[in-house]
């Protein structure tokens, strides 16, 4: 039986980070943190002094740099031509920028093919914005996963606090809505609801819940491919 591709998407903050590993593991399967993807890039941008509006510049870099993940015990580390990039990604001002570089049709091009070719076999689990509607269309399970901004800007406020990183809480709900603003309006595979997807509200739901949801969904989706596959 192919196993399938399971898209989640969502706005930042919604819990999509934490739920596509969980479900990944549940079945033993990929998970491709496309989010982590565009990050780099971003930061690579940075260091590299390659403005985030030159998009010819900007396909050059993809082109030049390697994004690879490594797993480390139940995490995983993002890798930037081989060094450790996972904490320097994740600052505000790289959140800020990424949502910049992630708008650049060439850069959109360079991290799609990428993510198909990771994912075309099946099994994956993979998180991001346009993954339902860009990436994968025709992903098997779909799901976009949201929370409303006071609540995804908190979790987000202790994830950085938590990690000993100065923050605060009105700004961090700002930056939320600022980044899902620029995710909505942009030309290029902005962040929507693909309509066939699976819509959870995480706002009053814990982990635990919404992963029964997700497990559900997607034993759903097993059960009725073993029963359609013609039997041998
Ligand atoms: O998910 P995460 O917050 O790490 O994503 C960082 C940024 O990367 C998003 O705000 C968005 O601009 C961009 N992104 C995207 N498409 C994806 C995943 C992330 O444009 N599939």
């Amino acid at each position: 039986m192919r196993e399938p591709i399971i898209a989640i998407d969502g706005p930042s903050g919604a819990g999509k980070s934490t739920l596509s590993k969980l479900l990944a593991a549940e079945f033993g399967y990929l998970n491709l943190d496309t989010g982590a993807m565009y990050r780099t890039v971003a930061l690579a941008a940075t260091r590299q002094g390659v403005a985030t509006d030159d998009g010819a510049a900007l396909a050059r870099l993809c082109a030049e740099i390697s994004i690879t993940f490594q797993r480390d015990g139940g995490g995983e580390r993002v890798l930037l031509d081989g060094a450790d990039v996972t904490t320097a990604i994740r600052t505000p001002q790289i959140s800020q920028l990424t949502a910049v570089v992630a708008a650049c049709p060439e850069v959109r091009a360079a991290m799609t093919a990428q993510q198909r070719k990771i994912a075309a076999a099946g099994g994956v689990v993979l998180e991001g914005r346009d993954i339902g509607t860009a990436v994968f269309p025709d992903a098997e399970v779909k799901f976009f996963l949201s929370a409303s901004a006071a609540e995804r800007g908190r979790r987000r406020y202790n994830e950085l606090r938590d990690k000993g990183v100065a923050v605060d809480l009105a700004q961090t709900v700002r930056e939320i809505e600022e980044r899902d603003a620029a995710d909505s309006a942009r030309t290029h595979a902005p962040l929507v609801q693909a309509a066939d997807a699976m819509v959870i509200d995480s706002s009053f739901l814990d982990i635990d819940a919404v992963l029964q949801v997700m497990v559900s969904e997607v034993e759903r989706w097993r059960a009725h491919c073993d029963t359609a596959a013609p039997s041998s």
